[in-house]
């Protein structure tokens, strides 16, 4: 078959198009978490075009989604690109989602047989921890992270856990240890993605090479106190649990920003409070920690900080506090032979770039771990991301899609 190339207009409108897949059409922005109707619907969409262009499609037991343009050579490992679909709530258009779509771009541009190496775009499902509280489970499976009794703990806000969410979309969750790559699957793995920070658009540069990814140490802090009466509890008899988990959410703050040098960052973002009513003494606080860094001994201090921290305030509150954690990734460096490439493509084709830090998790960092792996950042828009007014330039897009196409072509060729 020969193939059509694909223009950067069709890219924009499989790009606006993927937007339109969302729980709340009659918002700005996206929602679109893992495994919801309208997160199927978006991949079983992409499924749909990549068929009928001609490519080779597959899924894994989790859902992942392969499809690839086969090379003249089809012992040789191939070349990957991807990210993936799902997001958080209320997020935005961008994040994920544009690296899918540069991805089946760059692939589109080349004919079966024409490279001497396969070329496989990956969908990775559910890169974002919004639903489960852990994030990247796509891209885990495949490089064969599976903690079953870790991960079966993490519950939705229906209360349903990842395997249960699995089974009832009749994914095979029994299978998911045979999901893992083998190591000769991919030579090199590329995935392009937004910044979700501000450093490209201060330094009016269109393009970034990431060179390594910090990773995020999670906890889920369970603080048990006491309901009572919030009129008739003299203060010195409370036993509080939102007082005792004040103290620890400003200790890590502190902690964190101690850390600032190394460029640790440390945040409380969600909160749960029972029984959450106005005239009733906090007698439960369910909250998350994310502590994320690319030095390992300094997330190591703050989350030490945290733990001592816990232990001061079960004292000074009289409450007792559950420590659980959720996830301590280590940070990943990422391929540098694959990064000056990039940097070499970009000098030939007068592209301005910086190599840089990813501060946010990806994809990339578990794919790091067992095939060559480099990432390509776009700016975001004064560093906006997982929220609706998420935005990225197309035309910046269209420079790093075709430098995403060049990098696999060299890689591929
Ligand atoms: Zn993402």
């Amino acid at each position: 078959m020969t193939r059509e190339l694909f223009s950067t207009n069709e890219m924009k409108v499989l790009f606006e198009k993927l937007a339109s897949f969302t729980s709340y059409p009659e918002n700005k922005g996206v929602t679109r978490l893992a495994y919801t109707p309208i997160d199927q619907s978006a991949h079983q969409y992409m499924i749909d075009i990549m068929q009928k262009a001609g490519f080779i499609v597959r899924q894994d037991a989790v859902g992942n989604i392969f499809c690839r343009l086969p090379g003249k050579n089809l012992d040789l490992p191939a070349v990957g690109t991807g990210s993936h679909l799902d997001t958080v709530p209320n997020g935005g258009a961008y994040d994920g989602t544009l690296g899918v779509v540069a991805g089946f771009y760059a692939l589109m541009q080349f004919q079966p047989q024409q490279l001497s190496r396969s070329l496989e775009l990956v969908i990775f499902r559910a890169e974002e921890s919004s639903r489960f509280g852990f994030s990247c489970i796509g891209s885990k499976v495949l490089l064969g992270k599976v903690d079953r009794e870790k991960w079966s703990l993490n519950r939705d806000d229906d209360g349903r856990n990842f395997f249960d969410v699995l089974d009832s979309l009749g994914y095979p969750s029994q299978d998911i240890e045979q999901c893992q790559l083998t190591d000769d699957t991919y030579s090199a793995f590329i995935e392009m993605h937004i910044e979700q920070g501000r450093r490209l658009e201060l330094a009016g540069k269109p393009v970034g090479i990431v060179n390594g990814i910090a990773a995020p140490t999670r906890f889920q802090v369970q603080v048990t106190g006491h309901a009572d009466h919030s009129g008739a509890t003299p203060m010195y008899q409370r036993h509080d649990a939102l007082v005792a988990s004040a103290a620890i959410i400003s200790d890590l703050n502190r902690a964190a920003c101690r850390e600032a040098v190394w460029g640790t960052v440390g945040t409380i973002g969600k909160l749960n409070v029972y029984p959450n009513s106005m005239n009733v003494i906090p007698g439960e606080v369910n909250f998350l920690v994310d502590i994320r860094g690319i030095e390992s001994e300094s997330i190591a201090r703050v989350a030490n900080h945290l733990k001592n921290s816990i232990k001061k305030s079960e004292q000074d509150n009289d409450v007792s506090i559950q420590l659980r954690e959720i996830s301590a990734e280590a940070p990943v460096k990422l391929d540098s032979n694959i990064c000056h490439l990039i940097e070499q493509l970009c000098i030939e084709h007068n592209i301005d770039y910086m190599t840089m830090l990813s501060g946010a998790g990806h994809d990339s960092m578990n794919l790091a771990q067992r095939f060559p792996t480099a990432m390509i950042f776009t700016p975001s828009k004064e560093g906006i991301s997982h929220h609706p007014d998420e935005f990225t330039d197309f035309d910046n897009i269209i420079v790093a899609a075709n430098l995403l196409k060049d990098t696999l072509y060299a890689l591929a060729k």
